[in-house]
């Protein structure tokens, strides 16, 4: 394990003060960002810009999302202790770990075994309760349906369809739909063919990708 030093608190501090400016104002998930190690989620040469507000190289070609991004798409969820949230694209299990400090009861799917093997791992040294899932995250998790809440943290072409079907009424999605760039959507499930979608700007993700693409 690495170690998390006094240096490593005070530039998480610093982070949090630069996501306040960037306007994120809510207090459990800027509690959360201030607790979690980030570097530990990070090959150990990117120590030094763990806690700078950008995207990160991890294992596989994939990036763990900047902390801007990961605080913005928790925000958006209102997650409260003991909801079922559903996401897709476990990657380093920096945003799992936000979730689960969050009281959130985590359900996570990534395509990828190195960065499945990897998250699993840490995710159990921090003593995380998450259930981690190696497989195609459009097919969601029928035999955990349904969830509160679903968090997507890789670009999707489209909503997958299977996913808002294991979505309770009531239930919010936050997902970038888009190629080369993501629209930020919050998506409501209002009824069993009822959706309101609401907008928040553009971000860049790593894509989602379908199985014929694994
Ligand atoms: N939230 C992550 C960032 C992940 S990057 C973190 O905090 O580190 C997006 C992840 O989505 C990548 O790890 C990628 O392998 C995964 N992914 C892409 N398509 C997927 C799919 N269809 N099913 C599951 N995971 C997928």
């Amino acid at each position: 394990m690495p170690i998390d030093t006094f240096k490593h608190k005070g530039l998480r501090k610093r982070l949090c003060a630069e996501l306040r400016e960037k306007g994120i104002n809510d207090e459990a998930v800027l509690a959360a960002i201030e607790k979690i190690p980030r570097h530990f989620f990070l090959e150990s040469t990117f120590d030094v810009i763990a806690y700078e507000d950008r995207a990160v190289p991890i294992l596989c070609d994939q990036t763990i999302s900047q902390p801007s991004t990961v605080a913005f798409q928790s925000q958006l969820l209102k997650i409260k202790r003991g909801e079922k949230v559903l996401e897709i694209g476990t990657g380093s299990g920096y945003q799992t770990s936000v979730l689960c400090e969050l009281g959130a009861q985590v359900f996570s799917i990534e395509r990828h075994k190195g960065l499945f093997d990897n998250a699993k791992r840490l995710l159990s040294d921090f003593r995380y309760t998450a259930k981690t899932f190696l497989g195609d995250g459009y097919k969601g998790l029928p035999a955990y349906a349904p969830f509160d809440k679903v968090i997507i943290t890789c670009g999707a072409p489209e909503v997958p369809q299977a996913i808002v079907d294991q979505m309770k009424i009531g239930a919010a999605m936050v997902i970038p739909v888009g190629n080369e760039v993501q629209e930020m959507r919050l998506i409501t499930k209002i009824s069993d063919t009822e959706l309101k979608t609401e907008t928040f700007g553009n971000f860049r993700f790593v894509p989602m990708l379908e199985k014929r693409k694994f």
